[in-house]
């Protein structure tokens, strides 16, 4: 029987990112993956790190949870280039939340008083962002609201967590889940695992696992589909953001357009239905897309919550069995912030009350936030 003091179940962005703050923390750690590290909704990601688009309420607990993790990537991103040279792609230029109508413009203003929040109108918009449509009014620029590549990123928390002394163990899926004699044991498609602690990072299908441990199902999957095409005109140097669909600029010169959202679709192909809402959005915002040679479409499954919240902290019957997941359509935003709050919980450092409560694991089904 292999044994750990920490098995990872689940080496997405949210069980990597856990990885490398824990064995940062001086924990010996194993990441039990049921296919390739980054594969899952990890994959499909835009990769914005939304923390002021993303949020309606900003004096809740998912707002300062998600600056915290924004701020955390700047420190990420310099650790795991000293560690392991690879580069996370997080480029600056923030975003632009586009206003078409008064009525937006009225509510995003309220945004400018958030730090990094400005107001731009359409003559200088168009100066910062050639090729944007002429109906645009205006835009609330989020300085801070920047990307990364998600898998690139997924990958650097996990080969930073390896140089850290981590172990990755792909195409190891966990089907049971259990305790005797004070430990864990775990029944994996590659035999059982012995573990002193457990995280349960699986994303959208950490339910199987969560219902064995008398945790009901409260995680449901939201499908994305996306589709890329190759910029062929001016580069745009912020992502483009309207009505929860976005444009979003790669260093590969690649424009990623998303996304749609389709509840309790657990499909991971994209319909020729879901590709033209992306594209007629897109062009609304930048015209000139029409042109562009088309790459690639996919989709993907956000791992939703009944309330918004991700679900992090200890199971409240199985001490030392704790749980990450249903980070929905913000989980490469908030992985950082949940790494680090993991490893905190698990080396006994004080963790924000708010955060412990916000995000615990057995609270009420409400709809908060
Ligand atoms: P995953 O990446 O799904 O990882 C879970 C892993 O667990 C998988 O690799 C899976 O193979 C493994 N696993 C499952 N079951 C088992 C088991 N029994 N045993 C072992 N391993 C198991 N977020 C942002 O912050 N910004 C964005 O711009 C953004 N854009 C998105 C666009 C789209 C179209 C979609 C679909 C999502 C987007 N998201 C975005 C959300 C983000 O992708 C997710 O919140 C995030 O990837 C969740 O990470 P995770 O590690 O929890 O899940």
């Amino acid at each position: 029987m292999k044994q750990s003091e920490i098995a990872v179940v689940g080496g997405g962005i949210i069980g990597s990112a856990i990885a490398y703050y824990l064995a940062k923390a001086g924990f010996q750690v194993d990441v039990l993956e049921a296919g390739e590290v980054g594969s899952g909704s990890t994959q499909a990601a835009a990769g914005m790190l939304g923390a002021h688009s993303e949020y309606k309420e900003f004096g809740t607990s998912l707002y300062p949870f998600a600056r915290s993790s924004q701020k955390l990537y700047e420190e990420a991103e310099a650790a795991i280039r000293s560690l392991t040279g690879i580069d996370i792609e997080r480029r600056t230029g923030g975003l632009l939340k586009l206003v078409f109508k008064e009525e937006e413009r009225a509510r995003l203003l309220e945004l400018c008083s958030l730090e990094g929040v400005t107001w731009l109108d359409h003559a200088s918009l168009t100066d910062k962002t050639p090729g944007l449509a002429e109906s645009v009014l205006g835009a609330v620029h989020m300085e801070e609201d920047v990307h990364v590549t998600p898998a690139i990123a997924c990958n650097g928390f996990r080969s930073a967590a390896q140089v850290l002394g981590a172990e990755i163990h792909t195409y190891t899926r966990v089907e049971k889940i259990g305790k005797e004699a004070g430990h864990y044991q775990l029944q994996t498609s590659k035999g059982k695992w012995q573990a002193e602690r457990v995280v349960i990072a699986s994303g959208v299908w950490s339910n199987s696992i969560l219902e064995q441990t008398g945790l009901g199902s409260s995680i449901f999957p939201v499908k994305g589909e996306c589709i890329a095409v190759t910029n062929t005109q001016a580069p745009l140097r912020c992502s483009l953001f309207h009505d929860q669909h976005y444009i979003v600029p790669r260093n590969n010169n690649e424009l990623i357009i998303g996304a749609t959202k389709v509840e309790n679709d657990w499909t991971t192909e994209p319909t020729l239905g879901g590709i033209q809402t992306v594209m007629e959005k897109a062009r609304q915002m930048l015209p000139g897309i029409d042109e562009m040679p088309f790459r690639r479409s996919w989709a993907g499954l956000r791992p939703q919550t009944f309330d918004g919240k991700p679900l992090i902290g200890e199971h409240p019957e199985m001490k030392g069995l704790f749980i990450a997941a249903g980070h929905q359509r913000n989980g490469i935003l908030l992985a950082p912030a949940t790494g680090k709050m993991i490893a905190d919980l698990l080396s006994g450092n004080d963790v924000s009350e708010e955060w412990k409560e916000a995000f615990r694991v057995d609270r009420p089904y409400s709809n908060e936030e």
